[in-house]
């Protein structure tokens, strides 16, 4: 890459969502209330996604931007699955339950950090109350290899989990050491090697750039280590410096964080590498080998993305389970407490833990569509989004396409009457060319602090 590039670049580092959601995060509010959370829920017709938040780790990794509970308590592990099996009592009061399940997923926190037999007992309970799965499902885990053993993957054999996923991150000691996670190499070979044998064939790695003391070289080694596991999948997320937000951040030393041009030079160098080792691109930052579905879903559009990452289960309801998780519906975002004590007490009284969402509303619904299909296949088809929501993109859009110049200037992206594509380079600032269709984000122009930084 060019040091013009890099020039180019520099001007793009500015704060931005990652758009995981649209309305992103921010714009979840109070207004939305209890009942309009529990109507969706009732009027449901979708598939079913179930995510599972299970937030306990033994220890803070710095540079986490998770939903984190600290403990070494097991009681109050324990303590946690009698709640989630009450919340899931309460949720099948307000949902049919034989409509497909067709996603599962375990998020933390660290799920194993649960013992083989916790974890039989949450996933038999749910299965026990949503029995329609469908023969194909997506059931997965985020696995910590540091805490992770046979017996625990004997359980998930024993229910049908297809897909892992391990939190590696960056393979240098120095590094590890900064960001307070010591895990050598052989503790995650072992990990995956026990999870391909028992016939997972879908296991991705988690890296993460932008860590202090990482350089592009020790980044190179990071990459060659994580491509000696063979993983079907990786994702590379850049480190969300956030530490007003944060307070592990706080622990680095600034200086150390590479400069925005080491981090573009790795990400680049990180492309390449995978493309040349037989991996492709997946939206914004991931990786997956040619023949993933992945692919094929986004040959026929239907790439989506959402809290896990990406996906070819679009246009299921996401239903959230736990402490902090969030649920998506068509036109809804709702999102339970991240307060323990607050949890418990909602349960206590026979009611979803739930605290905020928002109702989209017919332009989010729209500009959802845009940002979305951005993120996921770096273009936008224009008739498609025209037939689809009886819109004329270029005047619905005008300030957008007015904003988009910058890009189109920079030899970032092309506009089309037929479609808006960002190059291989403009698919590294997706966020910055997805900013401008967002309706919100005037409001935090001046407010440096809303989101981590693009680049
Ligand atoms: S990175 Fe994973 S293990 Fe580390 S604190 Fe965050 S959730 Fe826990």
């Amino acid at each position: 890459m060019s040091k013009i590039d890099f020039e180019k670049f520099g001007k793009f580092s500015k704060p931005g969502p990652r758009y995981t959601s649209y309305p992103t995060a921010l714009e979840f509010n109070e207004e939305f209330k209890y009942d309009d959370y529990i109507k969706y829920l009732e009027n449901g017709k979708d598939k079913l996604s179930i995510y599972v938040h299970l937030p306990f780790c033994r220890s803070a990794c710095y540079f986490c931007g998770c939903n984190v509970v600290f403990t070494s308590k097991e009681d109050k592990l324990d303590r946690y699955v009698e709640y989630l099996k009450k919340e899931i009592d309460i949720l099948v009061n307000h949902i049919d339950t034989s409509r497909e399940v067709i996603q599962f997923h375990f998020g933390g926190g660290t799920p194993t950090y649960y013992s083989a037999d916790s974890l039989d007992e949450i996933v038999t309970y749910i299965r026990s109350k949503f029995t329609n799965w469908s023969k194909d499902a997506e059931i997965s885990s985020e696995i910590d290899p540091r805490f992770f053993n046979e017996e625990q993957m004997k359980v998930f054999v024993k229910h049908g989990f297809n897909r892992i996923s391990f939190g590696v991150q960056d393979f240098d000691p120095k590094v590890q050491e900064a960001i307070h996670r010591i895990q050598p190499f052989e503790i995650t070979k072992n990990a995956v090697d026990l999870a391909r044998k028992y016939g997972i064939n879908s296991i991705n790695i988690d890296l993460i750039y932008g860590l202090p003391y990482q350089s592009f070289e020790s980044f190179k080694t990071t990459l060659e280590l994580a491509f000696s596991l063979n993983p079907d999948r990786l994702a590379v997320f850049n480190y969300a410096h956030v530490p007003w937000l944060k307070k592990t951040m706080r622990k680095f030393d600034e200086t150390t964080l590479p400069h925005p041009s080491v981090k573009l030079e790795i990400l680049k160098y990180t492309i390449d590498f995978f493309e040349k080792n037989g991996y492709k691109m997946v939206g914004m930052d991931h990786f997956a080998k040619p023949d993933d579905e992945l692919f094929t879903a986004i040959a026929k559009g239907e790439l989506h993305r959402n809290f896990q990452g990406y996906t070819t289960k679009g246009g299921a309801n996401l239903i959230g389970i736990g402490l902090t998780s969030i649920g998506e519906g068509e036109r809804y975002y709702a999102q339970n407490t991240k307060d323990m004590n607050a949890y418990e007490e909602a349960i206590d009284k026979g009611l979803l833990p739930f605290e905020r969402g928002v109702s989209l509303s017919d332009d989010d619904v729209i500009r959802k569509s845009v940002i979305m299909e951005l993120m996921a296949n770096f273009s936008i088809d224009i008739k498609r989004i025209e037939n689809e929501h009886k819109i004329v993109f270029k005047d619905y859009f005008a300030d957008a396409l007015l904003a988009l110049n910058e890009y189109k200037d920079a030899g970032l992206i092309t506009i089309t009457d037929e479609k808006i594509e960002a190059n291989s380079t403009g698919a590294m600032l997706i966020r910055n060319i997805a900013m401008p269709f967002d309706a919100y984000m005037n409001k935090y122009k001046d407010n440096k602090k809303s989101f981590s930084k693009t680049v």
